[in-house]
């Protein structure tokens, strides 16, 4: 939609498109309210499409004194697990123990307890040398005493933030990529009364009215809202992973290293049909307006960990496949180590304008429950929505009756992805595109639908969000880079030389934050 079309009285404007501002516009639409979400950029640009997926307590959490946080991200991971199949899906973990090491067995067998209490259920299990290593074969087996298995869950972040946003604007909400909050405007007594938006790729600005706005913009937060306690300002961290084939680091459970270097955990993490390790975090001092990439630095301590823990899989960067990193915001006086940083949210209130920023994908309900009541004063009277009221539209749980010859493992994924548009997604696919791109679990389909009617302004929105193929296959997927012009000339209004265009621009960003640091392109 262009923004000259747009209505100019809205009961809340939401700004950012990540993960913490597509739960509050899904919450705040099925309130009732008339609420318009805008992202300067693409949906899930931000954090919320670099994450390491895991839907999780978080037992570091728990080791740093953390209780209620982890308590409160074990209940949302159960209730995701319950509502949204295929989107949300269990993980099961493996937990080494290495002689004269820490923590030792004592100790994580009762945090492991504790979580296994948070969820109501035993689900974590002790096994000995050699069971464990049965369980992952190539693992370092000197020094080795066992290890633990227990469960967790992960996600397509992405896909998590879209389903989310697709199903507020199905409630009656409007949410627009490539749209910029300029300038928050307020009336004599300081109170909100509306917002100045600009479309970034064709610079129209316009100016609309709000009962009240809420700043999710993660990591740029305080560029419109600056932190009220002046000792204490976002610390923006850097996050990054690498991501490998399966081939070449075969495992079929997560498994957690504690990094020779500095104890920190390290997550080795099967993800749709690869493997991600990550994370690092470290200070992030570039530009904070340019898309993140990794170091060299942060590349040689992953491949330290992997290496430490899997000395007979020879892991290299030659064989990795991509790289991503993201921005975490943490509010900080700056004189903890990035990792002692409290990874909990904060919310800042001002006549009308309520921050939210920090906190994790997992807690996303829960961080949309507290920045509505904390912007309820100014909203129109609304009855807040049930918190035990499942926050997803509901999907079918068994295949429908005509299958297209799709499994039942298939139509599970697709409902989780893109809710109940799945069935027309697959009823208008040609039958040659209901077929898996190589190497990942992603069918060809699922391009020239979502190019369709999610919104796509840029190949790299395509690739990189809407599917994750950029970060799934070789180069990005150059080599299929034709066949997705093809299927996508018609959802997509480009002539030939935007798309020349676009495939220049998308391989360029690629090489630039997705690829391996130093290794020839
Ligand atoms: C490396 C890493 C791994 C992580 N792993 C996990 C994990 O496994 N599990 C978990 O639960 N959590 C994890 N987290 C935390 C989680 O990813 C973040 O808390 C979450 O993604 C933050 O979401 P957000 O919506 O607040 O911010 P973002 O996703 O960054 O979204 C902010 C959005 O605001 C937009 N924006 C900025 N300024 C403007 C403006 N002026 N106008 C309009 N739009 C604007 C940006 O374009 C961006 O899209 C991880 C974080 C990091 C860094």
């Amino acid at each position: 939609m262009e923004i000259k079309n747009l209505q100019e009285n809205w009961d809340l404007v939401v700004i950012g498109g990540g993960i913490t501002g597509a739960g509050i516009f899904r919450e705040a639409t099925r309130m009732g309210l008339n609420v318009l979400l805008v992202d300067r950029m693409d949906f899930a640009w931000g954090t919320s499409s670099r994450s390491t997926k895991l839907v999780h307590g978080g037992l570091r959490y728990l080791k740093d004194g953390h209780l209620l946080l982890t308590k409160a991200s074990v209940e949302e991971r159960e209730r995701m697990l319950r509502e949204a199949p295929g989107l949300v899906e269990q993980v099961g973990f493996l937990m080494p123990v290495y002689r004269g090491t820490s923590p030792g067995k004592w100790s994580l067998d009762i945090g492991l307890l504790l979580y296994d209490l948070m969820a109501r259920e035993k689900q974590h299990q002790f096994y000995d040398t050699r069971d464990f290593s049965a369980l992952t074969p190539h693992l370092k087996r000197k020094g080795l005493a066992g290890g633990f298995r227990f469960f967790d869950a992960q996600t397509d972040d992405a896909r998590l933030v879209l389903r989310l946003i697709n199903e507020a604007v199905a409630s009656g909400g409007c949410a627009l990529n490539y749209t910029a909050a300029r300038e928050i405007l307020r009336n004599g007594d300081g109170k909100v009364t509306g917002i100045l938006i600009e479309d970034t790729e064709t610079l129209e600005k316009k100016t609309i009215s709000t009962c009240a706005v809420i700043n999710a913009t993660g990591a740029w937060g305080e560029e419109l809202h600056p932190s009220p306690d002046k000792k204490r300002h976002l610390r923006p961290l850097r996050g990054s992973h690498i991501v490998f084939s399966s081939s070449v680091i075969p495992i079929d459970r997560a498994v957690t290293m504690v990094h020779p270097a500095d104890n920190r955990p390290v997550f080795a993490i099967p993800w749709e049909g690869a493997v991600l390790v990550g994370t690092t975090d470290v200070d992030y001092r570039e530009d904070i307006q340019k898309e993140p990439s990794i170091t060299k630095e942060e590349t040689s301590y992953l491949l330290e960990a992997i290496n430490t823990f899997f000395p007979s899989l020879d892991v290299s960067a030659d064989n990795c496949i991509s790289t991503f990193a993201g921005i975490r915001p943490v509010l900080s006086e700056g004189k903890l180590s990035p990792s002692e940083e409290s990874r909990d949210y904060v919310v800042w209130k001002d006549k009308g304008l309520v921050t939210v920023t920090g906190g994790k994908l997992t807690t996303f309900r829960k961080m949309a429950w507290d920045t509505l009541k904390a912007a309820k004063p100014f909203l129109p009277p609304v009855r807040f929505t049930g918190r035990r009221d499942p926050v997803f539209f509901p999907v079918p749980d068994t295949i429908p009756k005509e299958d297209f010859g799709l499994s039942a493992e298939i139509w599970r994924r697709l409902y989780g992805r893109y809710g109940k548009a799945a069935d027309e997604l697959v009823k208008t696919a040609a039958t040659a595109d209901l077929t898996t791109i190589p190497g990942t679990f992603t069918l060809w389909a699922e391009l020239p639908f979502t190019a369709k009617h999610e919104q796509v302004k840029h190949l790299s929105d395509l690739l990189l969000r809407r599917v994750r193929i950029g970060l799934l296959t070789p180069m990005g997927g150059k080599e299929y880079i034709k066949r997705i012009q093809k299927l996508c000339e018609s959802s997509l209004p480009w002539d030939r030389k935007r798309w020349k265009q676009e495939i220049r621009d998308y391989l360029d960003l690629w090489r630039q934050s997705y690829s391996i640091p130093g290794r020839e392109k």
